[in-house]
């Protein structure tokens, strides 16, 4: 091949990529791989240009096997980490002497990195909540097996707590096949017509009881007439109570949870004609540094009233995936002593 060509053929690459011939020498680099690494590197031995050991075995070890070798490449450019994956391939009848060079490409990996950590990240959550309550499971039967065996008094109340913790794990088994589920189905967009305010009417009389345990008054402000929007009714069910939920367990100490229903002929954060439904509590809000991570797996504002609560630290997230695969949005607004304020926009 001429060196013409050769150089033609490397700049068409996609990525950064160049080649080293038998002399050790980078004989042809494209725009991509002297971004990475440096002007005027054609020319100059690969070793002086590419300093990560595990890419010099690499080059060395394709270029003496005459086989494919590929490694990782890792750079800072003073701002972020970038992840390459290198592969070394042997072409024949290339370079200066003896007619053969490697052709190193430089394929950015950092999404996939990222990708993997998370999912180490989940896995790594979801074995810490599920430990806990075996752990107290496991436990329990072990004194109910010993010292409680004959202590009617205290055998009712370890029940009562492994009651709980089962409780807890199924739960918490039960956030993750729908937040899965959700996952799965973020990118079928819901096509049933639907009546806004009936379903919250709804949502309120099942929660009711729950909000007349914590001495909390449940008020819905909603137009007269239909509101009615495209929709999953067993999602925005799910959204609207865990909402709910949430403004009874964690503010309800302000003694009321309001369900505002407000229709917008022209929304800016939509674009078009919305919806917009309000979930407004009293108590005692959540920081500002917790907001922007509220809607993250697990991600707790005050991880002691949730446990004490039974919160599986999912709901937000679940709540999130539903608004999204409604094409909607959800806004959280919050004052620390004042309340806060959920917010979901529904395209109509
Ligand atoms: P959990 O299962 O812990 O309730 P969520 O995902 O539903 O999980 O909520 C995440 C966290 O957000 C909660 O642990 C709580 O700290 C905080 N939070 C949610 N709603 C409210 C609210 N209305 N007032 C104060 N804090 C809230």
């Amino acid at each position: 091949m001429s060196t013409d060509l050769l150089d033609e053929f490397v700049r068409a690459i996609p990525m950064p990529a160049l080649m080293v011939d038998q002399t050790e020498r980078i004989i042809a680099a494209n725009t991509d791989a002297t971004t990475l690494l440096g002007l005027n590197i054609v020319g100059r031995h690969f070793a002086t240009i590419l300093r990560q050991p595990q890419v010099l075995e690499a080059i060395e070890q394709s270029l003496q096997s005459k086989s494919t070798k590929k490694t990782r490449h890792l750079s800072n450019d003073g701002a972020q980490d970038t992840t390459f994956e290198v592969e070394c391939r042997y072409m024949n009848g290339i370079g200066a002497v003896s007619g053969g060079a490697i052709l190193a490409t430089f394929q950015d990996i950092t999404h996939l990195e990222h990708a993997s950590q998370m999912r180490r990240d989940f896995v790594a959550n979801v074995s810490h909540e599920l430990r806990t309550p075996l752990t107290a499971l496991m436990g329990f039967i072990e004194t109910l097996r010993g010292p409680a065996r004959d202590d009617p008094g205290a055998r009712d109340r370890f029940l009562q707590i492994m009651t709980d913790e089962a409780n807890r794990m199924n739960r918490l088994v039960g956030d993750l096949l729908s937040l899965n589920r959700v996952e799965s189905e973020e990118r079928v967009r819901p096509s049933e017509q639907l009546e806004l305010t009936g379903l919250l009417q709804s949502i309120l009389n099942s929660v009711r009881p729950l909000a007349e345990d914590a001495g909390v008054d449940l008020t819905l402000e909603a137009q007269d007439g239909p509101v009615s929007v495209t929709g999953d009714s067993d999602q925005l069910r799910q959204v609207f109570t865990n909402l709910i939920e949430n403004g009874i367990k964690y503010g309800g100490s302000g003694g009321n949870v309001l369900v505002r229903v407000l229709s917008m002929d022209r929304d800016t954060a939509m674009r078009g004609p919305s919806v917009r439904v309000q979930v407004i509590d009293r108590g005692p809000g959540i920081d500002p540094i917790h907001l922007p991570r509220l809607t993250e797996r697990f991600y707790r504002a005050d991880s002691h009233r949730s446990r004490q609560l039974g919160g599986t630290g999912l709901g937000l997230a679940i709540v999130k995936h539903i608004v999204n695969r409604h094409r909607g949005r959800l806004r959280v607004e919050s004052e620390l002593g004042k309340g806060s304020v959920f917010t979901v926009i529904l395209p109509t």
